[in-house]
């Protein structure tokens, strides 16, 4: 049986999480014999390693930016390797390249194209702890490369995925994956297995715990995730694997809201044809992502397009498209921040119809305005006010029967916090 283990960089923060953490491989080793550990850097240090960069280079060469990121995640093998054999426990550390770990050149967001996985296969049959500095690879030049940020999650897939790992266990500073942000939504509880294509949409949504590269790759290669968090023995969230059915078939998993949403409306777009070709080409030349687009039936005054997008976006897309106004031709351009996107997601909805109509009930009886909606097999969205957001996610909660009622109604317990086990 072969087990595929990653830490964060909180559960590493401090010489004593290492030693914790330590302890808690010791004890895997101890019940299930030889695994790989993939590791983080220690706490903030590849944001510190950013910020020293930028002291030296206003514009570090990503070349030389990507070996220097990569030595935060050696520290933490290293000293792992140190605290393992101090507790009797054979370990080896590998560097992204040692451990075989290939990918294209595009330094500071580079692909894993391949893990040549005999020198672990080798560490493993030896008996060994195989610790694996996550977030780095090699390309075929020779060329230390890293994977973007978060992409220790991705080491982790990657290696379970080669080895044919039996699951690939992440350990995080929270516990699991909850029905919503617990700070959001105090009654959100945890749950016990969420599909991939679940998790995809939680992930991209804002209720981030896993990078969803990560997920995706994990999802491909049918590698069965488990989430918890590093400081307890607390049930963690099991992601994909086999399809479990033991929650009563629900029909929604969780409710998730993206705070930073813009909006814009293009009125009278003319010619109408080819209209949207040109308009979100000029967009994705820009690296400007769009979210939900809506479009009028074209009549004599041309199109209206609406479009969400990134709050972030905002400015650099109404400059582009002012810029653009001859060539795009439109009669007016309507820009407004300050939006959110709730979204419900989950995979029994696909086979059940009504999910829609619960959603507008609920808000309409709430008087929240939608300004936009998106659905997909497993998800509703819904672009309201930001300062509604909050308000609609507890709502949307509650009437899909998510609550945790033992939790407190009032506070706001963080994800780690003493919480009931859902
Ligand atoms: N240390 C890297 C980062 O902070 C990679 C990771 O932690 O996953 O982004
Ligand atoms: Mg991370």
């Amino acid at each position: 049986m072969r087990v595929v283990q990653k830490y964060g960089g909180s559960s590493l923060a401090t010489p004593a999480r290492i030693l914790n953490v330590a302890e808690r491989i010791a004890r895997a080793y101890r019940e299930h014999g030889p695994l790989v550990v993939v590791l983080s850097a220690m706490g903030d240090t590849t944001d510190e390693l950013l910020a020293l960069a930028r002291e030296v280079s206003p514009r570090p060469h990503p070349d030389a930016l990507d070996l220097l990121l990569s030595t935060g995640e050696v520290v933490s093998i290293a000293l792992m390797e140190m605290a393992l054999r101090d507790r009797g426990v054979p370990a080896v550390a590998l560097m992204g390249w040692q451990a075989g770990i290939r990918t294209t050149p595009s330094f500071g967001r580079a692909l894993i194209e391949s893990v040549e996985s005999a020198r672990l296969e080798r560490h493993l049959s030896g008996g060994k702890v195989v610790l694996v500095a996550g977030f780095q690879g090699v390309t075929a030049e020779e060329e230390i490369t890293t994977l973007g940020r978060g992409g220790s999650d991705t080491t982790a897939v990657a290696l379970a995925a080669a080895l044919r790992a039996e699951r690939c266990e992440i350990y995080t500073d929270v516990d699991g994956v909850y029905t919503s942000d617990p700070r959001v939504v105090p009654k959100a509880r945890k749950l016990a297995h969420v599909t991939y294509d679940e998790m995809l949409e939680l992930a991209h949504l804002g209720a981030v715990v896993l990078h969803p590269r990560a997920v995706e790759l994990a999802k491909r290669y049918g590698v069965p995730l488990y989430v918890a968090t590093s400081l307890d023995d607390r049930e963690g969230t099991w992601i994909g694997g086999e399809a479990q059915d033991m929650e009563g078939g629900r029909v929604v998993t969780g409710v998730a809201v993206d705070e930073s949403v813009a909006r814009v409306t293009l009125r009278g777009v003319r010619p109408p044809e080819g209209a949207l070709k040109r308009l979100f080409g000029l967009l994705a030349e820009a690296e400007i992502n769009v979210d939900i687009i809506i479009t009028s039936v074209a009549g004599p005054d041309g199109l209206d397009v609406a479009f969400s997008l990134e709050a972030g976006d905002l400015e650099r897309a109404i400059e582009l498209l002012a810029a653009r106004r001859s060539s795009l031709a439109y009669d007016r351009l309507d820009a407004e921040g300050g939006l959110a996107k709730v979204s419900v997601v989950g995979a029994g909805m696909a086979s059940r119809p009504g999910v829609a109509a619960g959603v507008f009930r609920t808000l309409a009886d709430a008087g929240i305005d939608v300004k936009m909606v998106s659905t997909s097999e497993i998800k509703i969205s819904v672009v309201v006010e930001r300062e509604q957001a909050c308000r609609a996610a507890r709502l949307l909660h509650t009437a899909f029967g998510l609550d945790d009622e033992a939790a407190e109604a009032e506070g706001t317990p963080s994800p780690q916090g003493g919480r009931r086990e859902a």
